[in-house]
C-alpha cells in the first residue's frame, strides 16, 4: 500500500484490509463489511459479533465526560452494531490501556456506568483485558449477540423504491460536540440536553430487533457517522442511491433552540453530525404507512420518513422543498475529519 491514510481515508483502508483478507466464507456467515459480523450459531440462530474502540483525545475529553457516562457509552456503541443487525446482546468483552496513575475511583465510576448498561440491556460482561498505557486511556469492547436467522438485516438489502427512515432525532450529538468544542456554557438547559446525548447516547436495543421482525423492514445500520456518511455504506453495500429530504430529517426542539442561537445549521448537523446511535432503516414503500403506525404504537413515538433509494449507484443526493441541495460538511472519517465540501469527495 502506498501514499497515506489521509488519502486513503477510514473507509479505503477497511477496503484494503477486506481485499487482502478475502475468502470464501461458508453460506449464511458473513465478515468484514456490516455493523456486526455473522456467525452460524447453535440450533439456527445467527451469532453477532462487534467490536468498537474509545479512546481519549480521540473519541473524547478527559476533562469533558464523566467516567461513569464513558463506561456507558463505550457499551452504548457496541449494543447500538448488535440492534442493527436485528439481535439481542449477550456477552461483553472489555479490554483497557490505563496509565498507572489513574485514580481507582476514575475506573470504579468507568466499571458502574458499564454495569448500569449491562443490567438495561441483559448483557453479561465475560471476559477482556487490562494493560498500561503510556499516555491516552483505550478502551476496547466487543460484544456478541443473536437473531434468528431470518431476522438479520444487512446493509445490502436496500432495493431502489425503499422509503429511507430513522428511528430517532438526529445531530443533538453533533449539536452537543460543538457546545464542547466551543466551549459555550454547558449549565444552559438546552446545551446541557444536547451534552447528554453526546455523552449517553441509548443505543436502539428494542427498536432493533422489532423492525427486524417485520418483513417490509429490509438494509438496516446504525447511525454512528451520520446519515450522511452511513447512507453512503448502504449505497456502496447495496449498489444504490439515496435522496435525502433535508426538512424531514428530525432535529430535537433543543437542537432547533440551540441552532437558532449560534447560527448553526441544524439539517446540516442533522446529517454530518453523527453518533446519534438511532437505526437507519429501508421500508418497503407499500407497507411503509403500516410500518410506521405499528412503530408509533410500539414505541410512542414516530418512525421518521427521511428519503427514498434510488437506482443510482453510490449517488447520495440532498433536497430541500424539493430543490437539490449540497452539503457544507460531510459524516465522519478518522483520517480526513468531517471533510467540508469539495475536498476529496
Ligand atoms: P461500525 O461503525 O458499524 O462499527 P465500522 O465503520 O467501524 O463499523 O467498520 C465497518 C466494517 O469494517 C465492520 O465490518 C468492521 O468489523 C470492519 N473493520 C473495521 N476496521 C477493521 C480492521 N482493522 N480489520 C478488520 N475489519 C475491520
Ligand atoms: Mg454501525
Amino acid at each position: 500500500m502506498s501514499g497515506s491514510l489521509r488519502e486513503l481515508g477510514e473507509f479505503g483502508f477497511i477496503d484494503r484490509v477486506a481485499g487482502l483478507f478475502a475468502s470464501h466464507l461458508p453460506e449464511g456467515t458473513l465478515g468484514i463489511g456490516d455493523d456486526c459480523a455473522v456467525l452460524e450459531g447453535p440450533g439456527g440462530a445467527a451469532r453477532l459479533v462487534t467490536t468498537d474502540s474509545v479512546i481519549e483525545g480521540v473519541h473524547f475529553l478527559r476533562s469533558a465526560i464523566s467516567s461513569r457516562d464513558l463506561g456507558y457509552k463505550s457499551l452504548a456503541v457496541n449494543l447500538s452494531d448488535i440492534a442493527a443487525m436485528g439481535g439481542r446482546p449477550q456477552e461483553a468483552f472489555l479490554s483497557m490501556g490505563v496509565s498507572k496513575d489513574t485514580e481507582i475511583s476514575y475506573l470504579e465510576q468507568f466499571l458502574q456506568g458499564f454495569h448500569e448498561l449491562c443490567d438495561e440491556s441483559g448483557t453479561r460482561l465475560m471476559g477482556g483485558d487490562t494493560t498500561g498505557s503510556t499516555g491516552p486511556l483505550f478502551v476496547s469492547v466487543t460484544v456478541l449477540g443473536t437473531a434468528p436467522r431470518g431476522q438479520v438485516r444487512l446493509r445490502s438489502m436496500a432495493r431502489p423504491g425503499d422509503a429511507v427512515c430513522v428511528t430517532g432525532r438526529l445531530g443533538d450529538s453533533g449539536g452537543g460536540l460543538r457546545v464542547l468544542l466551543d466551549d459555550l456554557p454547558r449549565d444552559e438547559p438546552d446545551n446541557a440536553r444536547l451534552l447528554e446525548r453526546h455523552h449517553r447516547p441509548r443505543p436502539h436495543i428494542e427498536e432493533g430487533p422489532w423492525l427486524a421482525g417485520r418483513p417490509a423492514v429490509r438494509a438496516m445500520m446504525d447511525v454512528s457517522d451520520g446519515i450522511d456518511s452511513d447512507s453512503m455504506r448502504i449505497a456502496e453495500r447495496a449498489e444504490c442511491g439515496i435522496d435525502i429530504n433535508l426538512e424531514s430529517v428530525p432535529i430535537s426542539d433543543e437542537l432547533g433552540r440551540a441552532a437558532a442561537r449560534y447560527g448553526w445549521d441544524p439539517y446540516e448537523m442533522a446529517a454530518s453530525g453523527g453518533e446519534d446511535y438511532c437505526l437507519l432503516v429501508t421500508v418497503d414503500p407499500e407497507r411503509l404507512a403500516d410500518v410506521t403506525l405499528a412503530f408509533q404504537d410500539r414505541f410512542g413515538r414516530p418512525l421518521f420518513a427521511v428519503g427514498r433509494v434510488t437506482d443510482a449507484p453510490r449517488r447520495i443526493r440532498y433536497f430541500r422543498e424539493g430543490e437539490a441541495v449540497r452539503l457544507g460538511r460531510h459524516g465522519w472519517d478518522h483520517f480526513r475529519g468531517d471533510e467540508e465540501e469539495g475536498e476529496t469527495r
